[in-house]
């Protein structure tokens, strides 16, 4: 018996929007991130990125309400 071949394991990418606050300015904006951010969000709730505004890497606060669309 042959095994099909077309069976692989195929990567999923889910993406998930979380809503985040920037602790510097305030601005909360809309994320996308994936299965593993998610979880590290929820575990941490914080990150680290990049804000426009305040142009510089800044702590952003992962807000919890904004997961559901
Ligand atoms: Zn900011």
């Amino acid at each position: 018996m042959s095994q099909p071949d077309f069976i692989r394991s195929r990567q999923l990418r889910v993406s998930y929007v979380a809503m985040v606050q920037c602790l510097r300015c305030r601005v909360r904006m809309p994320i996308e991130v994936d299965a593993e951010d998610l979880k590290r969000l929820r575990a941490f709730a914080r990150l680290c990125r990049t804000c426009d505004r305040c142009q510089q890497d800044t702590e952003w606060v992962y807000l919890p309400m904004g997961v559901s669309r």
